[in-house]
């Protein structure tokens, strides 16, 4: 190889990296956690600067907002205040006979993904899987609430059926799946036998989420909200070769219901802390920096295309 190719390799490679940091989102200052952090699950607020409050106050970057598609105004208000902190999701209960025609309205009008969709189905319904065919056909990631137990905070079970779900990655492999929720979780142990929303203690290998982020390239993670954090938490071991194992498909996220990233007025598992400040320490803690950074900012900017 004469040295005039390798130079000119090298200042393609050189454009190549430049051109990837810019769409990586034009890189914003790392802030406190030593890098660019997106939140890919946070619900509106009341007000549009009560949303700038908790990325604030939690050192977010840049959020998804997760918006039902009733109250979809107080979103669109949000990214038009602050377009370069936020982006927006919609999501209806999919049971509704207009479902799919909302849902295609939502994203002509600006909505970059559907979820999180919770609804009272099994996970390989027909109300369910005309939503994958619909993401498929947008080119839309869809954030799935996987729940088999019902619980005082979240009554019901939502998309039921998570340990067969490896049929529906295969029938729709144009549809970008991003798992979360309790169940999802729970299933990274081998053992889970669907009868307690989070599981303590280590981890039996084997379980269907750790096999299906391997084998499908279509299916993500959303590591939002007290079962990601108990995951995170119940077998640190575990927990950070899964972190190594899965870099590319993990992305965190809060789903944080406190006032101002520091804990006040959070109910639920929100109740006196900060879920995204707990989620994003234990992540700092358990993961080298490279992984870190595309959990937290890499992966979700890629996938949203931002
Ligand atoms: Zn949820
Ligand atoms: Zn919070």
């Amino acid at each position: 190889m004469s040295d005039a190719i390798g130079r000119r390799e090298f200042l393609q490679s050189v454009a190549v990296i430049a051109a990837a940091s810019r769409v990586g989102g034009q890189a914003p200052p790392a802030g406190e956690w030593g890098a660019s952090v997106l939140d890919i699950h946070l619900h509106p607020r009341a007000t549009v600067e009560g949303n700038v409050l908790h990325l604030d106050g939690s050192g977010v970057t840049k959020a998804v907002l997760l918006t039902g598609a009733n109250a979809e105004d107080r979103a669109k208000q949000t990214v038009a205040a602050h377009p370069s902190r936020f982006v927006r999701f919609a999501s209806i209960d999919m049971t509704q006979p207009d479902a799919i025609d909302r849902l295609r309205m939502a994203a002509k009008n600006g909505a970059i993904g559907f979820g999180e969709i919770k609804s009272q189905v099994a996970a390989a319904g027909p109300e369910m899987q005309r939503l994958y065919a619909l993401a498929a056909e947008l080119n839309l990631p869809i954030t799935m609430h996987f729940q088999e137990v019902n619980q005082p905070n979240s009554p019901g079970t939502f998309n039921t059926g998570l340990k067969k779900f490896d049929a529906m990655l295969k029938a729709y492999p144009k549809t970008t799946f991003i798992g979360h929720a309790d169940a999802f979780w729970a299933n990274v142990s081998a053992d889970y036998a669907e009868d307690t929303s989070y599981p303590k203690g280590p981890i039996k290998p084997g379980g269907v989420t750790d096999k299906f982020l391997g084998d499908y390239p279509n299916l993500y993670a959303d590591m939002s909200a007290n079962s990601g954090n108990n995951f995170l938490n119940r077998d640190p071991e575990f927990a950070a070769a899964f972190l190594v194992r899965h870099q590319n498909k993990l992305m965190f996220g809060s789903d944080c219901s406190c006032a101002d990233g520091r804990g006040t007025s959070g109910r639920g598992a929100s109740a006196g802390r900060c879920i995204a400040r707990a989620t994003l320490t234990m992540l700092k803690k358990l993961a080298p920096p490279d992984v870190f950074r595309k959990i937290v900012w890499e992966n979700g900017t890629r996938l949203l295309k931002m």
